[in-house]
Parts: structure tokens; sequence; C-alpha cells
């Protein structure tokens, strides 16, 4: 029995307040995690759904990923929405102006991480500006050994900070995090001032449950596992549902 809490009604209300600003994560957030980066599907309907909310709260809605803003646009189009990609590495404002960080050299770790899917062709590498994620799904009984070569690359690489994610590890720099992203965001038209509502499901985005509770905002932890996130939902598919509502439901002044 699925005993996760449900906070969908606490989450449509978030929604549907005309003061909120909307923080998306995207994989295991808005869609449903895939056996490969490349295999996920966006339901029919959420992009409606976000365009519509988008509009209704000024613009405040952005997408907060791992992934880069160049994947996040392919997966939206035709919507173009404000995205921090990397973790925040990359952020795209508002106004459409790109804000790039600068990153440490992670090739040491890209070249570890090639070498060891080169013997086992289960792992995928990918190499994102100024991070490289390497996935096991299709492997988990690699986990240790992925863990223990990452650990040991990140080492060599100063201001790198390795994440262990749902079945990936990611050496991202560790200056940028997804709080970040979403308290530059806020310090900008049209978010600042709003009340910030972040979505997210993995180790990555406690970063950013973080900075939206200290700044008066709540955190959505989407499916099981600690979280410090005030709210709960039980699955992607809860939050589509929730999203899908909020976007059609009149605002509550
Ligand atoms: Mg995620």
């Amino acid at each position: 029995m699925d005993d996760t809490p449900d906070d969908s009604a606490a989450l449509l209300q978030l929604l549907g307040a005309p003061g909120s600003a909307v923080f998306l994560d995207f994989d295991g957030t808005l869609v449903d995690l895939a056996s490969t980066p490349d295999g996920v599907r966006l339901e029919g309907g959420v992009v409606e759904a976000l365009a519509l909310l988008a509009e209704r709260h000024g613009g405040a809605l952005a997408l907060i990923s791992g992934r880069p803003i160049a994947q996040i646009d392919a997966m939206l189009a035709p919507l173009t929405l404000p995205v921090a990609g990397v973790h925040g590495v990359e952020r795209r404002d508002a106004d459409g102006v790109l804000h790039v960080a600068a990153t440490p050299d992670v090739s040491p770790v890209l070249a570890r991480a090639r070498a060891l899917a080169a013997i086992y062709p289960g792992l995928l590498v990918e190499h994102k500006r100024g991070a490289v994620a390497l996935h096991y799904r299709l492997a988990p009984e690699l986990e240790q050994l992925c863990v223990h070569e990452m650990t040991a690359a990140v080492q060599a690489c100063p201001g790198v900070l390795l994440l262990h994610g749902k079945m990936v590890l990611e050496a991202k720099p560790a200056s940028t995090d997804k709080g970040g992203a979403i308290a530059a965001f806020m310090v900008e038209a049209p978010f600042a001032g709003r009340r910030p509502v972040f979505a997210g499901d993995d180790t990555t985005d406690e970063a950013g449950f973080a900075f939206v509770q200290q700044a008066g905002g709540q955190g959505v932890k989407v499916g099981k596992g600690p979280s410090a996130a005030t709210l709960r939902l039980a699955s992607p598919g809860a939050l589509r549902t929730a999203l899908l509502a909020a976007s059609v439901s009149p605002f509550k002044e």
C-alpha cells in the first residue's frame, strides 16, 4: 500500500494564489523517469497547462533542471519559459537573457566516467556545461563501482561536487545549485515580491526547497524519500493533475 502523504489540495491552492512564483524540476517531477534521459515523454496537455499557468502568474513560472536548457526547450517546444539548466550553471531569465556561471574543469571526471562506460556498456555518460553525469539505471549492480570511481575523480577536481541522485552520479560545480538559481530569479521581475513554490523529486532539489522555505514559500517533494520540503505529492502524475486543475480554475482573491 502506498502511504505517501498527499498534499495536492494545498499545492492546488498555492498554484492558484495570485502572488505565487512557480518553480518546477523536470525529470521525476513533471515527467516520469525513463530508463534513459532521452526516453522521457511529456504527457498531453502539460505544455498547454504550463503556458496558461505562466500567463496567469504574469510570467512567474520557471523550470529548474539538471538538464541543459536546450533539452528543456526541445521538450517544451513551442513553449519557451524561463529556465535554469545544469543545476543553475545556465539560466535564462524572463527577458530571455542567458546567464552562464564560471565552471571548474571537469575533464578529468569526464575521462574517468567515459573509461568506465567503455568497459560497461550499461553505463551512460552525459557531458554538460561544467558537469558530468554518469547514469547507471541500466546497470544498477554497478552502483558501488560508479560511486567509487566518481568520488575518486571528483577529489582530484577542486570546486567540483558529487551529487548522488536517482540512479545517477553527477559531478557539478560546487558554487551553483538549484537554490541559487531560484534565488537569482527571485530578485528579478516578474518573480520578485512573490511567494516561491518549488516542486522537485531528487537530492539536487533539496537546495531549492531550503531556499524557497527560508524565503517564506513552500517546497513540494514529489515521491518517496527523506526531504526538507513541507509538502509532499505521491508522484509526477499527482503534480500534473494539480497543474492541469490550477491552469483552468479561477484565481481566488
Ligand atoms: Mg528530478
